[in-house]
């Protein structure tokens, strides 16, 4: 496995690996940027196939995390760690233990909190070994970020119909959600109050049958999300899944969800862009959460908190006329955005030169 010449690196400060023998740990944390403070993001658990595979994950997530924190405002700069395992049978209280010494040596340079395969309960044991853990403060939703992610994705949803048809309203609009988890569910839940229709997937029998019960969900087979007539398609479940062959598929005229990484290749945000569909670029309308976890820390009122999130909107807005003024992708506009952020924090930061 080679850093360097591996296709996601980019300028990465740091990428550091962990063996901790007697815990099984077998974890890599990548810090890309900390440009505009320590670089903050989630710990994942996953079965990764190889490391080749886990070293990907942790560069492209990193990366993304950089975009977000800049483009939301945030103080943070951009890092991610895995952990290479089944977060159903490998997970024990001495990996987790393991897991924050190994945060810990980085002393603050990269703070973690809960992402896919973690949950709070596993950050707070991580907790008894470092400090630089977030996202255990207590919110009205217990310190859960998901309700705030679900509400950023909701305005992103807004902005993009409002850039397509000059509406304000989704009433009777149509949206495929794939995945019903945590933010999927929210989402689900933003969106019926809205009057719109949601047609959900998942492949967890509860989680669909919660939105079913709870919400009004129209559910289809998980193979068949992608594919169905719907106004707006939200990947609200794991990454990549925005390639050649289901984009030819797609049959919405939005993409807009939380699932970090949806596109597979950068070469997929232009594919979109042919087929005249609306890419939101994620790291851009997914900053809810992130945004919330900041304001947890400060103790900020929700209004101060749903002012933030808020801000998404008009973001995405700019992003989305920047991009058809240029005919660039939403997401090089949004990467390019992001990077005038931090190259403008670079620049106030060097040191003045002597005068005369
Ligand atoms: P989650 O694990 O709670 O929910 C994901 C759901 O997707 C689960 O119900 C799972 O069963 C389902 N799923 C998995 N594979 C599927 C498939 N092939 N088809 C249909 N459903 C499938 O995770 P979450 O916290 O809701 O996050 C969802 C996505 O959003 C992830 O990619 C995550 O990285 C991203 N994200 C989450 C947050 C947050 O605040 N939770 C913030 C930013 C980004």
């Amino acid at each position: 496995m080679s850093v360097f010449s591996a296709p996601a690196y980019d300028r990465h400060e740091l990428v550091t690996f962990s063996s901790a023998n007697a815990s099984g740990l077998r974890a890599i944390i990548a810090v890309h940027d900390t440009t505009l403070g320590p670089a903050v993001g989630g710990c994942r658990m996953f079965p990764y196939a190889d490391e080749d595979a886990a070293l990907h994950d942790v560069l492209r997530l990193s990366r993304g995390m950089t975009y977000k924190s800049a483009l939301a405002g945030l103080p943070f700069g951009g890092g991610k760690s895995v952990i290479i395992g089944d977060p159903q049978k490998d997970k024990s209280r001495e990996l987790l233990l393991a897991m924050g010494e190994f945060i810990d040596t980085l002393g603050g340079r990269y703070v973690a909190a809960e992402d896919s395969g973690t949950g709070v309960a596993d950050i707070r044991v991580m907790a008894e070994r470092t400090r630089w853990v977030s996202g255990l403060e207590d919110n009205q939703y217990g310190g859960d970020p998901s309700p705030s992610t679900a509400y950023g994705v909701f305005l992103g949803m807004r902005a993009a119909v409002f850039y397509r048809t000059g509406e304000k309203s989704l009433q009777g609009l149509k949206v495929a959600v794939q995945g019903l988890g945590h933010v999927g569910y929210y989402l689900a839940k933003f969106l019926r109050n809205a009057g719109a229709e949601v047609i959900g997937a998942d492949v967890n029998a509860a989680n669909l049958r919660r939105a079913v019960d709870d919400l009004g969900v129209f559910t289809v087979d998980s193979g068949e999300i992608l594919a169905v007539e719907a106004d707006i398609f939200a990947p609200c479940a794991m990454g990549a899944v925005l390639n050649e062959r289901s984009i030819a598929a797609l049959r919405a005229g939005i993409v807009c969800g939380s699932a970090n990484n949806q596109l597979a290749t950068e070469h997929d945000a232009a594919q979109l862009r042919d087929r005249g569909i609306l890419y939101c670029p994620d790291f851009l309308v997914n900053a809810g959460g992130i945004i919330d976890v900041h304001h947890q820390r400060l103790g900020s009122p929700d209004t101060l908190r749903q002012e933030h999130v808020g801000r998404i909107e008009g973001s995405l807005l700019e992003v989305l006329r920047r991009a058809e003024a240029s005919g660039h992708t939403t997401e090089e506009v949004a990467e390019a955005m992001a990077e005038e952020i931090l190259e403008r924090a670079r620049l106030g930061r060097a040191p003045l030169k002597a005068a005369g």
